[in-house]
């Protein structure tokens, strides 16, 4: 059964507390579950033949609840809940990886600063190396496509300069390859289905609007369910036993019998290498995360509005030079724009503007009194950050300005606040310039 996002997150995976029938999902605060009964059947557990619990670092009713849940939310086969947005990239990414020196990933160059650097910095001294295409040109990821590569990455709409990804293009251009593309959608949950558009596998810094409320992190992997691993030789470790888990060959782990088994993908994921690198996600941040989904529509559905008249304001104001919102774009991002994102929910919360300079910034900042100044996304709070003074502050002015990060650009995280009250710091800070 397909629930509307606004039911499944309030139903979907999880019903009431088996032993005392509590309605809110329980904290499950506990590292271990006593093996009880038919040891064949415990054996089967640990072999993945059938559904169980072993130890939390591996799984946990808490996070399992959360995991069925944002999979109907995002019409995913199955998810994967881990300590951290970074987590989920990385997990997603070497999940794919050969197991040999070699691999490559191609990868839009307008990325979130820790991916960035997790692309070109850690995985490839960990022998997968990135090749950067551009989202604009969907042919150049297609030309740096090798039999080595392991996937197409980018975000739907990129942290901080939101330029929108093609993921309906890059998903054909997967597909006629077999190489599987993962996006992050971390800035706009619900406002695109990435399993619509084609995407194999979605990923999320839970942190940011699943959360909501600036208190918790955490990370989520979603296997879309479309894509086959099997016999591709790109995808040795899928296709072959994998002695990391005892001889299995992951497909052949496939089975209808519970809800486990249901992703090769996932199954791989959490039992090697979560199990391996020990990147679980607590069990009260699951718990927090569920509280935050349960209302993910209803906020997300603010957030976008806010936004979309705070752009407007913005645009027509003297001090302010440029505005960058996906609801604004015109030619070629708009149309992707259209493609990619539920216009109906709205173009996501997140607004770039510029003001004259760097000092204009500088002062603008200094003068918001409603905003919180921080660098983060998705916290109910409307957030402001001054990119050149914070967050790119050691990004030679180059690199910066090629990303569209000039000395006087802004980045807004529209809250759920009032509109009004929004708009009245804004212009009382933009006065002040
Ligand atoms: C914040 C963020 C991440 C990293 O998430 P954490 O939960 O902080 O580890 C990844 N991608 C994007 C787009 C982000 O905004």
């Amino acid at each position: 059964m397909c629930l509307p996002a606004e039911t499944a997150v309030l139903h979907a995976g999880y019903r009431r507390d088996p032993a005392t029938k509590a309605v809110a999902v329980p904290i499950y605060q506990n590292t271990a579950y006593e093996l009880d009964g038919d040891l064949s059947h415990i054996a089967d557990v640990y072999n993945v033949k059938a559904d169980g619990f072993t130890y939390t670092r591996i799984i946990n009713p808490t996070t399992r609840a959360l995991e069925k849940r944002y999979a109907a939310v995002d019409m995913g086969r199955d998810s994967l809940a881990v300590a951290s947005g970074q987590a989920a990239t990385f997990l997603a990414i070497v999940n794919l990886s050969s197991g040999d020196v070699g691999d490559n990933v191609v990868a839009s160059p307008y990325l979130y600063g820790n991916t960035w650097n997790l692309l070109h910095n850690t995985l490839k001294r960990l022998g997968i190396s990135v090749r950067t295409a551009d989202p604009r040109r969907p042919e150049t990821f297609e030309r740096a496509i090798d039999d080595r590569t392991i996937c197409l990455f980018g975000e739907v709409i990129s942290n901080p300069c939101l330029i929108p990804l093609p993921v309906k293009q890059l998903a054909e251009i997967g597909r006629r390859y077999g190489v599987p593309l993962v996006v992050d959608n971390t800035t706009t949950p619900l406002v695109c289905r990435p399993a619509d558009l084609g995407a194999a596998i979605t990923t999320y810094s839970a942190t940011k609007y699943i959360s909501g409320h600036g208190t918790t992190l955490g990370g989520l992997i979603v296997d879309n369910g479309e894509f086959s691993y099997r016999g591709a030789s790109r995808f040795p470790l899928f296709n072959r036993p994998d002695e990391a888990h005892g001889g299995i060959v992951w497909h052949n782990a496939v089975r209808d019998v519970g809800d486990l088994g249901k992703s090769e993908f996932l199954l791989k994921a959490r039992m090697t290498w979560l199990r391996d690198t020990g990147a679980a996600i607590a069990p009260f941040a699951s718990f927090q995360l569920i509280q935050g989904l349960e209302t993910l529509p209803l906020r997300m559905k603010q957030h976008c509005a806010n936004a979309s008249i705070v752009a407007n304001a913005l645009k027509q104001h003297p001090k302010v030079r440029r505005v960058f919102y996906p609801g604004l774009f015109e030619g070629a991002d708009r149309e992707i724009v259209e493609q990619t994102l539920n216009t109906a929910y709205g173009y996501g919360a997140m607004v770039m503007f510029e003001v004259e300079d760097e000092q204009a910034g500088r002062k603008f900042i200094q003068n918001v009194e409603l905003m919180y100044h921080v660098s983060n996304v998705g916290d109910a709070r409307t957030l402001v950050t001054h990119p050149v003074s914070t967050t790119h502050t050691t990004v030679p002015r180059e690199k910066r300005e090629a990303a569209g990060i000039f000395g006087g650009s802004i980045r807004l995280c529209v809250g759920i606040e009032d509109v009004n009250d929004i708009l009245r710091d804004l212009e009382k800070a933009l006065s002040a310039i």
